[in-house]
Order: structure tokens, then C-alpha cells, then sequence
């Protein structure tokens, strides 16, 4: 791949993004219920969400082309996704639809301070098969850079960065949400792996509350395979613990509105940016520059920005 420094003089390189995809069912609430409590709720919105559907509208808005390889149900939920993704330009041809299973929701309470709690039901994603990943492997053979995350069956992830790896792709795994180590042979087929931090935490079984901190971790990582770690530390930046040697990279001081989507609209940029041939430390300040915008705007997929907004 060609590098450049320059983020303006970057091709449009490919992003396959293999993941999932849910409606978000989103109330906000005076406070988040107890057991056996009905409450009355503020308001209800319905908001296309779900980590893949996340990162493929950001690498989608930033400079991508992008394929999402998933699977949604046959119901409206489903229906109304697919015309989202199709609506920013992303390739929807290997975007399967499940018979039996609904779409993926994501149910979430959102209290007057801010805090939620979310259920998520995989529905449709959790019918993502590694047969799925074999069926669409032109579409994986056609990116430049392949990004997977864990919200899907853990085979077809598997599947998916076997495929990557021999196909000689760029593989970026997210591996959100995460309880406990990753299986090791996982880590040598993943070229970028970015968690924040805490999933870095829950990686490695390690502290992460500095940045040095999270160098330790993610040489851990690094030891164990992965060739570079990108861990995401909110406000404080990304530790990046590439083959050249760790680096901290300050983020861009902004007021927060709603962090919602930070990390994927992180992780969508920087796949852009590594798919038009950006080099690693201009396409992560390049994805720390679209992050923090997105934070200071309110929700997950409407506060993603636009290359135009960036230039
Ligand atoms: P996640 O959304 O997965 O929890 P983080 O909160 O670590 O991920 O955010 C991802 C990236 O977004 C950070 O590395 C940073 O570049 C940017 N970011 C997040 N919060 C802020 C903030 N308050 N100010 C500036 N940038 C931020």
C-alpha cells in the first residue's frame, strides 16, 4: 500500500466491515427502574445502531467506500437499517437477511445524569455464520482493510480475520464487548487491534488508568501476537503500541456533549485512513480529530462526521 503523510491527498481505499447491526430502542427516564418498577419515560426514539452499523457509517462518511457483510431480520427494523446503510453509499449486496430471527435491538434507559443501562438482543446477529464469511469472501478480497468487532458469533469473527490474514488484508479487530482474554490464536491474525480501555483492562487483566499503564497493557497484547494496539482512552487520548514503539497521542481538547459512538467513529476513520494508503500516525490523529467532534454533538450515528468537516 502506498503511504502518504497527508490525510487531503488520501485515496478512497475499501472497507469491508463485518459486524453487527441493531435498532436502538432508546428512552430517556427520570431514573433508571428497579426490580418490579414501572416507570413513566420522557421520551422514545428509534436510532440505527449496533458496533458494525457504527463503524460503517463512519468510514463511510470519512472517506471510505464501504461493503458491510451482516445480517438483519425480515422486518421493518431490518428493512429500515438496510435503506440507512444504503442511504450513506455502503454496499448492502453481501447485507444477508435472516427468516427466523428479528433484527438485533438494543434496549437503553438513559437517566437525567446521563447514565444508561442497555439490553442487547442479538436476534439476527447472532445468525452471522463463518459459511456467511465464505460465501462473501469477494467482497472481503476486494477491501483493503477489513474491520471486525465481537458483537457477532465469535466462529464467524474467527472466520472473518482467517480470511483477512490470507487474503493479506489489513485486519483491525474492536473487541467490544470483551469479558476476559481473547483466544491466543486470535491475536496474530489482527493487525490493529483497538480497544479502549476498559476492554484493554478486561484483555490483559491488567490496571489501566495512565497511559503508561496502558503501554504495559498493550505490550502484553503485542507479545502475545497482535501486531499493533491502539487502546482508546477518552479524553486522554490513544496509547498506540505499534511495531516502531509506543506513543501516546493527546486528543483534541473539547467539550463533551455525548461520547456516545467515540470509539467507532474512531475506529471507522482510522480504517479509512488505512485504506487510502494514510500513514498509521496521521490516520489516528486524523480519527482523534473525527472522534472529538463527534463527542461534542449528541447521539451515536447522527454525530459522526463528514470528511468535509474535517478538511
Ligand atoms: P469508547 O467510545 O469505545 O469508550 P473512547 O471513549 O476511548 O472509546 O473514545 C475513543 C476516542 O474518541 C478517544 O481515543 C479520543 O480520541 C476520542 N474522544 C473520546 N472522548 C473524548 C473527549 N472527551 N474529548 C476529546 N476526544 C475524545
Amino acid at each position: 500500500m502506498t503511504e502518504t503523510n497527508s490525510q487531503t491527498t488520501a485515496m478512497k481505499g475499501t472497507v469491508a466491515v463485518v459486524g453487527s447491526l441493531n435498532m436502538d430502542l432508546v428512552v430517556r427516564v427520570p431514573r433508571l427502574p428497579v426490580a418490579g418498577e414501572t416507570l413513566a419515560g420522557h421520551t422514545f426514539d428509534q436510532v440505527p445502531g449496533g458496533k458494525g452499523g457504527n463503524q460503517a457509517v463512519a468510514a463511510a462518511r470519512l472517506g471510505a467506500r464501504v461493503a458491510m457483510i451482516g445480517r438483519v431480520g425480515a422486518d421493518g427494523n431490518g428493512a429500515s437499517l438496510r435503506a440507512g446503510l444504503q442511504a450513506e453509499g455502503i454496499d448492502c449486496a453481501a447485507l444477508d437477511t435472516s427468516e427466523a430471527a428479528p433484527t438485533g435491538v438494543a434496549l437503553i434507559s438513559v437517566d437525567e445524569e446521563g447514565r444508561n443501562s442497555i439490553v442487547i438482543v442479538a436476534g439476527s446477529n447472532g445468525e452471522l455464520t463463518p459459511a456467511d464469511i465464505a460465501r462473501h469472501e469477494a467482497v472481503l478480497a476486494s477491501a483493503n482493510v477489513i474491520v471486525c468487532q465481537l458483537e457477532t458469533p465469535p466462529d464467524t469473527v474467527l472466520a472473518a480475520l482467517k480470511t483477512g490474514r490470507r487474503l493479506g488484508k489489513t485486519v483491525i479487530l474492536n473487541p467490544a464487548p470483551v469479558i476476559g482474554p481473547l483466544p491466543s490464536d486470535w491475536l496474530p491474525l489482527v493487525d490493529y487491534l483497538i480497544p479502549n480501555e476498559v476492554e484493554a483492562a478486561a484483555l490483559t487483566g491488567l490496571p489501566i488508568g495512565s497511559p503508561a499503564q496502558a503501554a504495559d497493557a498493550a505490550q502484553v497484547l503485542r507479545r502475545q501476537g497482535v501486531r499493533n494496539v491502539l487502546i482508546t482512552l477518552g479524553a486522554s487520548g490513544v496509547l498506540a503500541a505499534l511495531e516502531s514503539g509506543p506513543t501516546h497521542f493527546e486528543a483534541p481538547r473539547v467539550t463533551a456533549v455525548d461520547t456516545t459512538a467515540a470509539g467507532d467513529t474512531f475506529i471507522g476513520a482510522f480504517a479509512a485512513q488505512r485504506a487510502g494508503g494514510v500513514a498509521v500516525d496521521s490516520a489516528i490523529r486524523f480519527a482523534q480529530r473525527a472522534a472529538a467532534l463527534s463527542v461534542t454533538r449528541p447521539g451515536a450515528q447522527p454525530s459522526i462526521p463528514t470528511l468535509s468537516e474535517l478538511t
